[in-house]
């Protein structure tokens, strides 16, 4: 570890943690959870509140992970509460279709004109891995093309080079993948479109789809570059390959319609989870009327959930879009670079060298002072003092990703209060992060 200090401890997240550790691998569901990356006890939650999130111990921190961006009204907004009460109360799975399926799938089409039919699955990583399965099946073509430090969930076939937990933890490659699964995927530098006509050119006819996430947020925020969706975009369409934009993370967060609502590149197939979620296990994948019909029942490409539309589920992501007009919007936004503002300015005054990228309203820190437009740059940024910075501003109350590589994410709910914690817990941050050094243990 290296010089980061943990300002206080907490007694009653170590007891659950030593028990989570007993009968769960790392004692966490995931593994970014576990503050590998910072060092320190992970903080079990057992309440949240608007901007705030109070653990095992009575702490109570401004939350600026937003349950990795689900959670873009607040925690236990009324609203979605009482849709979910009332939608529990009718029961919580039938296996057959129901109503919110069709008025969630609806929501949907309408939002993002491309997609013309949405197919509901529970994760996005369901979403990602049935996206790309659908477009080996409609294109006949066996190859994907994929960006390294995107993140597309924990499908075989995209965890080559991929960001999130994998870059967090620096995993080059992951143990159970086999060579077979991982041999038709090409990984390709981020923001590079030479490398993209290269690929085409190397593999003529062999490339099904190439997926990209619409505006990466798995390694720090890394906005494309003018014109690089556009360019996927013109060479799928060239090769008759399918463009796949995975909008897990941005999609009815970075506006009303998602990434797509800011740069208009048209998709073949689209991603999404998190925010259509409403806090629940709600993803699904949609996109081209002509290629959905390739998928079982209507075609042969199969794919399937027990759990799939799930009532209590559509019922909270519907209560949640429903809430999501343009003043929601400003406001996620307002709020986003006035917090922006508050980092930049502590860093600057305490001479950190950073850089703070933006996408809408997601952003991250890079600790670095070069421009981060590649997943190579990303690991070049001093991460040790993110570390530092992170476990002050936890021991302040506020609670950053414990990764480097994540994005930050808030919520209509961050309110003045909010953001005067933060701005309170800024300064000795910073400084934390000035003085840090990297010692290996
Ligand atoms: N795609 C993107 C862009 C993501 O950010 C994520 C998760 O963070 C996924 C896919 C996977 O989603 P899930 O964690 O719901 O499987």
């Amino acid at each position: 570890m290296d010089s980061v200090s943990f300002p206080y401890d907490a007694p009653v997240s170590q007891t659950l943690f030593d028990r989570a550790s007993l009968v769960t691998p790392g004692g966490v569901n995931s593994p970014v959870r576990a503050f590998r990356a910072v060092g320190g006890t992970p903080r079990f939650m057992v309440s949240g509140t608007g901007p705030y999130l109070t653990d095992a111990d009575g702490r109570e921190y401004v939350d600026l992970v937003c349950s990795w961006g689900p959670m873009i009204l607040g925690h236990a907004h009324p609203a979605v509460i009482e849709a979910v009460q009332a939608a529990v109360a009718r029961g919580t799975s039938f296996g057959t279709p129901g109503e919110g399926e069709v008025a969630l799938a609806e929501e949907i089409v309408a939002r993002i004109e491309p997609v013309e039919q949405v197919r509901l699955v529970s994760s996005g990583t369901e979403a990602t891995m049935s996206a790309i399965r659908l477009a080996r099946g409609f294109t006949g073509r066996a190859k994907v093309v994929k960006f390294a430090g995107c993140y597309h969930g924990h499908v075989d076939a995209l965890l080559a080079a991929a960001g999130s937990g994998v870059a967090t933890f620096a995993l080059p490659d992951t143990p159970g993948v086999t060579g077979a699964q991982a041999g038709d995927t090409i990984v390709l530098p981020y923001n590079d479109l030479e490398a993209v006509h290269a690929a085409f050119a190397a593999h003529p006819g062999e490339i099904a789809c190439v997926i990209t996430e619409a505006s990466p947020g798995n390694m720090g925020v890394v906005p494309p570059l003018p014109g690089f969706n556009e360019g996927l975009r013109a060479a799928c369409e060239k090769n008759g390959a399918l463009y796949i934009s995975d909008e897990v993370m941005t999609g009815f967060r970075t506006s009303w319609a998602g990434w797509y609502g800011i740069d208009g590149v048209k998709p073949d197939l689209m991603t999404f989870g998190k925010v259509m979620g409403g806090g629940f296990p709600a993803a699904a994948f949609g996109g081209r009327r002509d290629v959905m019909a390739h998928l079982a029942p209507a075609g042969p490409v199969y794919q399937a959930g027990t759990l799939s539309g799930n009532p209590v589920a559509t019922a909270a992501g519907l209560a949640q879009l429903r809430l999501l007009d343009d003043a929601a919007y400003e406001k996620v936004d307002k709020v986003s670079q006035e917090i922006q503002g508050l980092v930049t300015d502590a860093l600057t005054k305490e001479g950190v060298a950073h850089r703070l990228q933006t996408a809408s309203n997601m952003f991250s820190v890079f600790f670095t002072g070069e421009e981060v437009r590649t997943y190579e740059d990303a690991k070049k940024q001093e991460a040790f003092r993110f570390n530092a910075f992170f476990h002050s501003m936890l021991s302040d109350g506020v609670y950053l990703p414990p990764s480097a590589f994540e994005s930050w994410f808030v919520s209509t709910a961050h309110d003045e209060r909010a953001i005067e914690r933060i701005a309170a817990a800024l300064p000795a941050a910073a400084r934390a992060a000035a003085g840090a050094s990297e010692v290996s243990a």
